[in-house]
């Protein structure tokens, strides 16, 4: 291809974007859902706090799932002055079988969310893992849609899990799937810090 023919090329490419630029014009904060069974997810949303929290602004973590508690996202940012990070009690996790317990500890962890989406100095919330609560019934759908429908104006909020609720899909602003193509630990390498936690 020559010179002109590639300038003319991507002066073409910059009319199209630039018109996109034009219509996407409404400022306003949006919800994230990161889906799929591939790894990134999470590791995508603590990209985004971080991209946030370098913005000066005002976040909030909370923990649906207490795998391990030290990780090395939780280590790096839990003291961030301007960085709530909250562990759901009790804590679900895979070991546990307290169906009962891990009810209550979802029903505490969600109280503590609605809070958040009520206060406007929020600029950005990330639920992580929060799928699985309404996959396994310990959180209801409706109340949760409501509370992000009503939340501040300006508030972005990210989800994650592998399988997401379809009401939360039909108010989310942005969709990703991770898709799983291949992963380490099929292979069989050992999950790593700084890698996998
Ligand atoms: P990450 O935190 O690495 O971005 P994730 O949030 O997309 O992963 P989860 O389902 O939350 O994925 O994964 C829990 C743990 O399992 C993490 O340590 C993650 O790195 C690892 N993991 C994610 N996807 C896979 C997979 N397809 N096979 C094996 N391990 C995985
Ligand atoms: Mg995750």
């Amino acid at each position: 291809m020559n010179d002109s023919r590639h300038r003319e090329r991507m002066q073409k490419k910059k009319d199209v974007v630039d018109e996109r630029i034009a219509k996407a014009s409404e400022e306003r904060g949006v919800l994230i859902l990161l889906k799929g069974n591939g790894k990134g997810k999470s590791s995508s949303a603590f990209g985004t706090l971080a991209r946030s929290l370098g913005h000066g602004y005002r976040c909030a973590v909370i923990q649906f799932i207490k795998g391990r508690r030290e990780t090395g996202e939780y280590l790096f940012f839990r003291d961030h002055p301007q960085l709530d990070w909250h562990i759901m009690g009790h804590g679900f996790t895979w070991e546990t079988q307290d169906r009962e317990k891990d009810i209550e500890a979802a029903q505490a962890a969600w109280s503590i969310a609605e809070g958040l989406l009520k206060d406007p100095n929020y600029q950005l919330i990330v639920f992580d893992e929060m799928s699985y609560m309404l996959k396994y019934g310990y959180l209801e759908p409706e109340p949760i849609v409501e509370a992000l429908r009503q939340r501040p104006h300006h508030q972005n909020v990210i989800i994650t899990g592998r399988t997401m609720a379809q009401p939360l899909q039909a108010i989310a602003d942005t969709i990703s799937t991770v898709q799983d193509e291949r992963h380490a630990f099929r292979g069989g390498v050992k999950a790593q810090p700084g890698i996998e936690f």
